[in-house]
């Protein structure tokens, strides 16, 4: 028997729409110029991805709780980092904070080929039951540690974490390609730096810094 008490009805409405375009005009006013990321944002209905509590307001550009302290990105935020990697079709990406999977669903418009990684249970089961998500067959969705990376996939062409990271984790390093990029902010509680990380050999790396930023904590271990 089917419970309707607990089905969400996902509707995309002409408001919803428009609301959306007026965001994606605000992300290119604040500087985003990648013209795939700004499609993948104006594709994207936000609201889905939120509490019904919060569908009024899905398209400011501000981050929102999404349950377990964590936050779904601001939509810029999302913006800047997706651009920062200069991502072509069928590139191997590895993410670390799924959250909501907003971002991951950003990644999945850019035809990548996603794996995506959550160390809250809570929300990585929340994200398995999301119905949206299987819009993109090539996202493929982990519980675990980030710190640890996925050694059975590497290495990656790209590496985004979407979480604070007091320093840049070593065994992200190890899993890039030579000539692969990682986008992450690195600093403390309060604000983090976004670098950009090229692999120029197994050995090297060249380091790129960008603007301040603030993310939630990007925290060793899984949580059951
Ligand atoms: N990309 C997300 C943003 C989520 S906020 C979105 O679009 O909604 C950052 C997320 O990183 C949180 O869900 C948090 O639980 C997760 N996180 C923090 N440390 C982590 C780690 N070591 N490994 C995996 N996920 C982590």
């Amino acid at each position: 028997m089917v419970n309707f008490a607990l089905m969400r009805l996902y509707e995309d409405s002409y408001k919803q729409k428009g609301l959306r375009r007026q965001l994606v005009e605000t992300i290119r006013q604040k500087g985003i110029t990648d013209e795939n990321v700004l499609t993948a944002i104006g594709n994207i209905p936000r609201h889905y991805f939120l509490d019904t509590a919060f569908e009024g307001i899905a398209y400011e550009d501000r981050a929102f709780p999404i349950g377990e302290g964590q936050t779904i990105s601001q939509p810029y935020t999302v913006a800047y980092q997706s651009q920062l990697l200069e991502l072509k079709p069928y590139e191997k990406v590895l993410e670390i904070g799924t959250g909501s999977a907003y971002q991951a669903c950003v990644l999945g418009e850019l035809k990548v080929n996603l794996f995506t990684i959550e160390r809250q249970k809570k929300l990585f089961d929340k994200v398995k039951l999301f119905p949206f998500k299987t819009k993109y067959s090539t996202i493929k969705f982990f519980y675990g540690d980030g710190y640890e990376g996925l050694p059975t996939y590497a290495p990656f062409d790209k590496v985004l974490v979407t979480a604070a990271a007091p320093q840049i984790p070593e065994k992200l390093l190890q899993q890039m390609k030579v000539g692969g990029k990682m986008v992450i902010p690195v600093g403390g509680q309060d604000v983090q730096r976004m670098l950009r990380i090229t692999k120029m050999s197994d050995t090297e790396f060249d380091q790129e810094m960008f603007d301040n930023f603030s993310f939630v904590p990007m925290l060793a271990g899984k949580n059951s």
